[in-house]
């Protein structure tokens, strides 16, 4: 799914060069999923955005499926984003002026798809989501756990073969986090590879692997766990 060689990200501000990633070689395979930990400014989420195919690197090279995008420009991003990525954030980020059902039909505007079709899509990803009664709420009416389902509904109503999750269960308390993780676990027995930032050791229980950053540098990768291991 993605391979990075020698990925490097360089930020300048003021005249003043941080290097956020030095040489990172990563290989993550379709289906798998994997958690990216390590302390506070470790360079996890500028990782994620690169992964992400929301900034370039610097040096290095980036496979996505194959296909070098190190050097894409934003539109030839934006593209492949699309269609291939669902993201899901610690702040959830819903538009709040959006209803629930107007929130998760948003990535499929952009297609040709007739209003009973998206219709039909949308309320069975509500009903899996278990949403489908709050169809009508603004994201300031639900709890922090029905916002992040809402949000994992707009990340997977196109299908994507990946989604990336930053920090999902930041805002959430203990429960509500088991449950979104229940849910990403789910998605990744379906077929989903997912990537996941997370602090907590808990979250990351659910991964298979777990990809340990230091100083924007790659410190260790533990081996592969044969299989799910759910409490
Ligand atoms: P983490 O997600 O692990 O907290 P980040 O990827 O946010 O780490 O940051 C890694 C390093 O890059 C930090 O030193 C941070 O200050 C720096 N950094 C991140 N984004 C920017 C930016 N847009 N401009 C300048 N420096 C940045
Ligand atoms: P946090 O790390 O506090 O959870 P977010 O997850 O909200 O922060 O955002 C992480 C990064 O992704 C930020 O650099 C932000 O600009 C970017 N981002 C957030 N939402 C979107 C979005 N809907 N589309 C593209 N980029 C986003």
């Amino acid at each position: 799914m993605i391979k990075t060689v020698n990925l490097q990200k360089k930020y300048t501000t003021d005249e003043v060069e941080t290097t956020a990633l030095h040489r990172v070689n990563l290989e993550i395979k379709d289906g798998e999923f994997v958690a990216i930990m390590g302390p506070s400014g470790c360079g996890k989420s500028t990782l994620l955005n690169i992964l992400g195919l929301l900034d370039n690197p610097t040096y290095g090279e980036l496979y996505f499926q194959g296909q070098n995008v190190a050097n894409y420009s934003e539109k030839q991003r934006a593209d492949l984003r699309k269609t291939n990525i669902g993201f899901v954030f610690q702040s959830f980020n819903l538009i709040e002026e959006l209803t629930v059902f107007e929130n998760i039909e948003l990535p499929l505007i952009y297609q040709k798809l007739s209003s009973a079709e998206i219709r039909n899509r949308v309320t069975t990803t509500m009903e899996k989501l278990q949403i489908a009664h709050r169809h009508h709420h603004f994201p300031q009416q639900l709890s922090g756990g029905q916002q992040q389902r809402v949000a994992i509904a707009r990340a997977i109503i196109c299908s994507p073969p990946l989604i990336l999750a930053d920090e999902p269960t930041g805002n959430l308390d203990s429960a509500t986090s088991q449950e979104v993780m229940n849910l990403l676990a789910e998605l990744n027995e379906a077929g989903t590879t997912i990537i996941m930032v997370t602090h907590s050791p808990t979250d990351a229980e659910y991964s298979r692997r777990i990809i340990r950053l230091f100083d924007g540098k790659v410190r260790t990768e533990n081996t592969q766990k044969p299989a799910y291991a759910k409490e």
